[in-house]
């Protein structure tokens, strides 16, 4: 998910302002022309109805998380994702294709670090850190590395210390997940925030000659869990590198300035295997007067090989495949199509974002708006978008819909909210995102406890019934939201 914030106070407002009218008008002048008719609300909320009663979307995440598990682009899992995922919209009667993509293929290998020098250590004692490799890292030799470690709480740290405190050693990168801030609604902030030195931590130590980079795990887990997640080099020589667990970082920190120094064994080999072929899979249902103008749903269907991919983001391809199943089962056409799409390769590429946005771009006015949801499947309060503020006021009697399950807030920002749909913001298409209640969120975000005990049926069901609303009431519209570029 990009980062982007979500204050609870905006929330509590923007539902406690639900009403009509949502602009204050002079007595003498009409209403403004809403772009949704009567008949397209009265038809979102029997889907909405029909959504909350429905189990489907619980069903298929846990499928796609109990039964598949792992799904890191380029593995057994991610593909038997693509067939499985196939096979269900077959079992619907939608029409579905795959759209083929070359995505990276990275493959975890072994996993150990220990710190075997520190002030005031024991004769023969070694401690071990919770580690796990960042995709894209390259190994260490077979048989590990043993470095100085420097503990740095930030970029500016790192610069100060130069080459001659950096080469040789073991950088760590102990940048603290704002808890407080997620807890006060701000989860995706705090997230932005801590996950630049996930990004480019490794690369930047790796130009000042450090033979190993570390990140404190980018998540607000408690019970010293690391974080997965993808590191990016650039132009700078790619090092080992991995997350450490919150403990481990503030271990590791404390022991540092006590004094003396710090020394850690690291073993990590991963292996960066050829480009693998995979697939977007999509499936449609057709529009019944305009045909050619689309709304793409999806959530992304690859996940880190840690857990089992059930909040990121089994959910959002559910959640996504329950407007499918609703239609279908509903028999319900809209006047435009409303495309799903499984992406693959969010993780650790968007290959499936970047590949569908390029298949779209000789016509990209065909496609109306695109939603994606890719932040779990907690309780839903409505929707992020980056439309034009014309197009937000626009919005606004379609998410009245979502008033009796308290989803009707609206939050504009000035960038795509999920990644696999930003390249199609780039080519000026209106994008959406769940806004969902993000709070505990990041304490399983790419960690081994991204499992389907996360879920609550309910929730799911409701987050199902803000995609379906919102995309099958863009779908029917009088008329489509100004573009964005
Ligand atoms: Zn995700």
């Amino acid at each position: 998910m990009h980062a982007r914030l979500i204050p609870i106070a905006a929330i509590v407002v923007a539902i406690a302002s639900f009403g009509p009218p949502a602009v204050a008008q002079a007595p003498s002048m009409p209403p403004a022309p809403s772009m949704f008719s009567a008949a397209t609300l009265a038809a979102c909320a029997k889907i909405r109805d029909a959504a909350l009663e429905d189990d489907y979307a619980y069903r298929r995440v846990a499928d796609l998380a109990d039964t598949i598990g792992p799904r890191l682009s380029g593995s057994p899992g991610a593909a038997a994702a693509v067939t499985y995922v196939q096979k269900q919209f077959q079992a619907l009667g939608v029409t579905t294709r795959l759209q083929p993509i070359m995505v990276p293929h990275w493959v975890r290998g072994a996993e150990v670090a220990q710190l075997t020098a520190w002030p005031g250590q024991p004769q023969g004692l070694t401690q071990k850190v919770v580690v796990t490799a960042l995709g894209s890292s390259p190994a260490t030799p077979q048989t590990g590395i043993e470095a100085p470690v420097v503990v740095v709480p930030d970029f500016a740290a790192l610069a100060r210390l130069g080459q001659a405190g950096v080469a040789g050693k073991i950088v760590v990168f102990d940048e603290k997940f704002d808890v407080q801030l997620a807890h006060d609604g701000l989860a995706g902030q705090a997230y932005g925030n801590a996950v630049a030195y996930r990004g480019r931590g490794p690369a930047e130590a790796s130009k000042l000659g450090a033979v190993a980079a570390l990140v404190r795990s980018v998540g607000s887990a408690d019970f010293r869990i690391a974080h997965a997640g993808q590191t990016n080099f650039r132009d700078a020589k790619p090092i080992p590198a991995g997350a450490v667990a919150a403990e481990d970082a503030d271990k590791m920190a404390r022991l540092s300035a006590r004094g003396g120094g710090v020394r850690m064994r690291l073993i990590l080999t991963p292996r960066t295997l050829p480009d693998a072929p995979s697939d977007n899979v999509i499936a449609e249902i057709p529009g019944r007067e305009h045909p050619e103008q689309v709304v793409t749903i999806g959530g992304h269907l690859d996940a880190w090989d840690l857990g089992d991919g059930a909040i990121d983001d089994g959910a959002g391809v559910a959640i996504a495949m329950e407007t499918a199943q609703l239609l279908a089962h509903l028999q319900m056409h809209p006047r435009r199509t409303i495309r799903v799409v499984a992406f693959m390769n969010e993780e650790n590429g968007t290959r499936g974002g970047l590949g569908y946005a390029d298949a779209e771009k000789a016509k990209p006015q065909n496609q109306v708006a695109a939603i994606e949801a890719d932040t779990g499947a907690s309780h839903p309060l409505g929707i992020v978008v980056n439309v034009s503020p014309a197009g937000e006021r626009a919005l606004r009697p379609l998410m009245s819909v979502l008033a009796p399950i308290g989803a009707t807030a609206i939050r504009r920002v000035d960038d795509s909210p999920e990644t696999d749909i930003g390249p199609l913001s780039e080519l000026g298409v209106p994008t959406i995102g769940l806004m969902q209640d993000d709070r505990h969120y990041f304490d399983y975000h790419h960690t081994a406890a991204d499992t389907l005990d996360k879920i609550v049926p309910r929730e799911i069901a409701e987050s199902s019934a803000v995609m379906a609303v919102v995309a099958y009431g863009l779908a029917d519209a009088d008329t489509t939201l100004p573009r964005v570029k």
